[in-house]
């Protein structure tokens, strides 16, 4: 089973602070180390947890207020200063590339290495990238400027032949690939071999959703369905929940419904207002509505089982 787990790297919200980083995550998919969200300061917390920079082949880009990008633009500078030579991908706003493209108009750089983008749909919900182990897909939420949530699962996984069992039926090496792939197979007399009666059971596809900046929104309920870990922005408890309206963002409490209506397995709870010193709060309110709540810690890793 390949690795699936993603690293926590700011989980504070709107300015860095000396307690919390502004939003990243190091999603490390089938050996792909996918970048979400790149806050402000990103770069030192990447060395910081020894992540090797120039191994990052995609940024997933949530929306363009300035705690959830304003890090990318010295991260690519960086990559171009050390050489980079492979293609950099960014799932993104379309407004970012006018950014990017400005910045490096005035400063009179020319990237060394391709970037591709891929802009992201905040009016639907659509697949952005895939290769043969890991699906990404985006879905609106609802804040105050455009903004999308992400969804990275794994594809079924090709089945293993039980080698005890294959040698009981006559099956030609051609009819395996149909085995892998899930599928009954023939044998050489042409019945029928069911494939649960000569394969092995496979791991269940893992998921993980990233819910960056949200007002309490159902909608997203039905993207994010039985995911293994579902991280949900909460930057407030209940005794701000007018200000949480107002502003476009979540409570503990509503992170914590969203994750109990889609039948989360995990929920993963970060974006904090600087106004709570202690992450104690978020567990209080949560738990009591989704048993299964942890609050993110920055530097942490977190497994996707
Ligand atoms: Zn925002």
């Amino acid at each position: 089973m390949h690795d699936f787990e993603v690293t926590v790297l700011g989980c504070g919200s709107a300015t860095p602070s000396l307690l919390r980083n502004p939003s990243a995550q190091l999603l490390n998919a089938a050996g792909h180390f996918f970048l979400i969200d790149c806050g402000e300061g990103t770069q030192i917390q990447l060395r910081k947890n020894n992540i090797k920079i120039q191994r990052i082949s995609h940024v997933f880009i949530s929306h363009l207020h300035g705690d959830h990008y304003l890090g990318l633009l010295g991260l690519l500078q960086t990559m171009h200063l050390l050489g980079r030579k492979t293609k950099l991908t960014l799932v993104c706003p379309p407004e970012l590339k006018d950014i990017i493209d400005l910045q490096n108009k005035h400063s009179q750089t020319t990237i060394v290495y391709e970037i591709e983008y891929i802009f992201t749909n905040p009016k639907q919900a659509e697949k952005v990238w895939e290769d043969d182990k890991i699906e990404v897909s985006t879905f609106p939420l609802r804040h105050r400027i455009n903004t999308t949530g992400f969804l990275f699962k794994e594809k079924p996984h090709l089945k293993n032949i039980d080698k005890e069992k294959f040698k009981e039926f006559k099956i030609s090496v051609s009819e395996i690939n149909k085995l892998r792939l899930g599928l009954d197979a023939l044998d050489e007399r042409g019945n029928t071999v069911a494939n649960a009666a000569i394969t092995l059971p496979t791991h269940p596809q893992r998921s993980y959703a990233y819910c960056s900046d949200t007002n309490y929104y159902e909608n997203v309920i039905e993207h994010v369905k039985e995911v293994d870990l579902l991280y949900h922005e909460a930057t407030f408890l209940n005794d701000e929940g007018e200000r949480a309206k107002k502003t476009f963002h979540s409570t503990a409490e509503q992170a914590a419904t969203i994750a109990s209506k889609a039948h989360a397995k995990q929920l993963l709870l970060g974006h904090f207002s600087a106004r709570y010193g202690s992450t104690d709060g978020f567990i209080t309110e949560a738990q009591p509505i989704f048993a299964n709540t942890l609050v993110a810690q920055e530097g942490t890793t977190y497994k996707i089982i």
